[in-house]
């Protein structure tokens, strides 16, 4: 089976259908790590496009902040103003559809996916210190996830040795092949589709390859002044708009 990744698209059409262009006919199912609204211009039509793919979905703390699922009192002003946006512009069905988004960690196939990390939704995982306790406790080989936006992620290797993975394109690179290999334990992010913070503008995102046992790490630039001019057109902060072009 061959999956598409995608996470952390926070309602970035443009970077959206880009990523799906490019993954047309690489993959067998998609599968959405969180977090496809907020910050960006077009939350419905985003939502929109990633159902249409039939995807194993599991929910993000955006998602939640937009439907109202979630006290907004841990949101800095720029978060907190951009998902009080997508909540008045979310149809009633959207706003239902992200309300009853399933939580992570959720089984597929032989690996996970969660947003945050395998023992907590909502935790960033940057360091060590995250990471080890979600390797060495989660029960499968590997898992997915998203909510940092930074591409790559951590591994043990059959040593017990950890090590970050930077196997990812960069510079003018827009792909990279990382190999898995049995007895090691993996966290793998296809990085973020819709607002990178690694650095690289580009869209992120990856595909699983289960029976060659490989992920391909992929980056690849869209009409970012599209998207830029929507949000300062729709009344978005300018300062989302300007992130989006430094990838921070
Ligand atoms: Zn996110």
């Amino acid at each position: 089976m061959r999956y598409l990744l995608i996470s952390d698209i926070h309602g970035n059409l443009e970077a959206l259908e880009k990523v799906l262009s490019l993954a047309e006919g690489k993959w067998d199912k998609a599968l959405c790590l969180g977090d496809l609204v907020g910050y960006g211009p077009d939350p419905n039509r985003v939502i929109e496009k990633v159902r249409a793919l039939d995807p194993v979905l599991i929910r993000g703390n955006h998602d939640r902040a937009c439907c109202g699922q979630m006290d907004l009192s841990d949101f800095n002003q720029l978060a907190k103003m951009a998902s009080l946006w997508t909540q008045r512009k979310l149809t009633p069905e959207h706003l239902k559809f992200l309300q009853q988004l399933p939580q992570g960690p959720l089984v597929v196939d032989w690996f996970e996916i969660f947003h945050g990390s395998w023992l907590d939704e909502d935790e960033y995982v940057v360091s060590p210190i995250e990471a080890l306790p979600n390797l060495r406790e989660m029960p499968s080989q590997m898992g997915l996830f998203g909510h940092t936006h930074v591409m790559g992620g951590f591994m043990l290797t059959t040593r017990e040795k950890f090590q970050s993975i930077r196997t990812i394109p960069r510079g003018k690179k827009t792909s990279t092949i990382f190999q898995l290999e049995d007895g090691c334990r993996y966290l793998v992010n296809p990085g973020s589709v819709g607002q990178p913070r690694d650095g690289d503008w580009r869209a992120g995102f990856a595909l699983l390859d289960g029976e060659n046992r490989s992920v391909e790490y992929i980056r690849t630039t869209y009409d970012l002044k599209k998207t830029q001019q929507k949000m300062i057109k729709g009344g978005l902060p300018d300062l989302l708009a300007r992130r989006l072009a430094v990838g921070r």
